[in-house]
């Protein structure tokens, strides 16, 4: 897609912090961190959203869940704890329409959503 922010930072096109690369998927900091470790995992492929995934899409989807599971682990995570989440629609507070996957940690986080 060419107008999306996320294909271009995959693409190398506009800077980020990137930490994580391989064939599938990329994970970068998020530009306005929520938390000391706040990390953006998206997959190399265009998904709007999770509105999009098909079927075949799964193994992909799993893929950034254990990309997240190792990125905790390095930030040193894995005991104290880290949030996962996936925005998905403009009225659940999606502002990038390209499938991500958020990896907050490294402050203490309520039991709360919203
Ligand atoms: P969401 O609101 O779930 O769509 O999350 C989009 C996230 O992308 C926000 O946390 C933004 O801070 C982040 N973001 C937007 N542009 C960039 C960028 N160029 N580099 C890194 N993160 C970005």
């Amino acid at each position: 897609m060419t107008d999306c922010i996320f294909c271009k930072i995959i693409a190398g096109e506009i800077p980020s912090s990137q930490v994580y690369r391989d064939e599938q998927a990329t994970a970068f900091r998020d530009i306005n961190p929520a938390a000391p470790t706040h990390i953006l995992i998206v997959p190399n492929k265009h998904l709007d959203s999770v509105n999009q995934m098909e079927a075949a899409d799964e193994p992909l989807i799993g893929h950034l869940f254990s990309i997240a599971k190792s990125l905790a682990a390095e930030a040193g995570l894995t005991e104290s704890g880290y949030r996962l989440i996936v925005n998905t629609g403009a009225g659940a507070g999606q502002t990038v329409f390209h499938l991500h996957l958020h990896l907050l940690g490294g402050k203490s986080m309520n039991h709360l959503l919203g």
